[in-house]
């Protein structure tokens, strides 16, 4: 198969370079969409509103960027262990699968994915590992650029969701391409700060996941998913839609 030869021929570096030119290809491109579809087109077509009305902290984007180039490199480095992984016969990639197997195989690891960043995102709410959370947390008003802005201990955490699920089937390259691609996707809208969904009173649908990440921001505790309520239901950590409403109001209060 192309793919995996192709992979099974790439020198270290290369598949380095080639992860630093994807990750943030991809988050440098989403970023941009979105920042154009929520302050730009949206506004002035009246679409959608803006979540959190407060301001950013002073210096806020400037320690995004840094954060986020940081996991940047992180994520291309660690390119090196899937790569690794398929070197040393320690996993394959499927031979020309099926797109009913493609398309399964992604929906399996949508839900491993939705799985695998509940139980590291409690564990990061946890009084051992909180200090490798608190650099994300301080973007209390989010922005994409919130996205990849992580402690490396987080972004090593979140960014190793695919090698157990790789060790153990062998995956279609797409399907295992889609997690990243999607996840981002899903990511850069949970922090929007943007109803997309102006029209939907409930936080259930996978587009909410901009509602019930920002509330995760703003008020810490609960809500602790991904893009999809599941987990959050299943555990008892879903947040009421107005729960940040109190903040809010006290913020007007004292800014009229
Ligand atoms: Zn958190
Ligand atoms: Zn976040």
């Amino acid at each position: 198969m192309m793919i995996e030869s192709f992979l099974l021929e790439s020198s270290a570096t290369e598949i380095i370079v080639l992860g630093w030119l994807f990750f943030g290809g991809i988050y440098l491109s989403f970023a941009a969409v979105n920042r154009l579809l929520t302050r730009v087109i949206f506004p002035a077509t009246g679409y959608g509103h803006v979540l959190d009305p407060r301001p950013l902290a002073p210096g806020q984007l400037k320690r995004e960027w840094l954060f986020s180039a940081t996991t940047i490199l992180l994520y291309g480095l660690g390119m090196l262990a899937p790569w690794g992984m398929l070197q040393l016969g320690w996993a394959h990639l499927a031979q020309e699968p099926s797109t009913a197997r493609i398309i399964l195989e992604s929906l399996v690891l949508f839900i491993w994915n939705e799985a695998h960043f509940y139980a590291n995102h409690r564990l990061l709410h946890t009084k051992w590992l909180m200090r490798f959370h608190l650099p994300h947390h301080r973007s209390v008003i989010t922005t994409p650029w919130s996205t990849y802005s992580l402690h490396p201990v987080e972004a090593l955490m979140l960014g190793n969701v695919l090698l157990l699920p790789m060790a153990l089937h062998d995956f279609s390259a797409t399907a295992l391409l889609s997690v990243p691609i999607f996840s981002l996707i899903v990511n850069n809208i949970g922090h929007s700060n943007y109803n997309f969904l102006p029209w939907a009173d409930k936080d259930r649908w996978w587009l909410n996941s901009s509602r019930r990440h920002h509330l995760h921001h703003a008020c810490y505790h609960g809500n602790y998913g991904f893009m999809f309520p599941f987990m959050d239901r299943i555990f008892g950590t879903v947040l009421p839609a107005d729960a940040a409403d109190g903040r809010f109001a006290e913020w007007q209060r004292k800014n009229s």
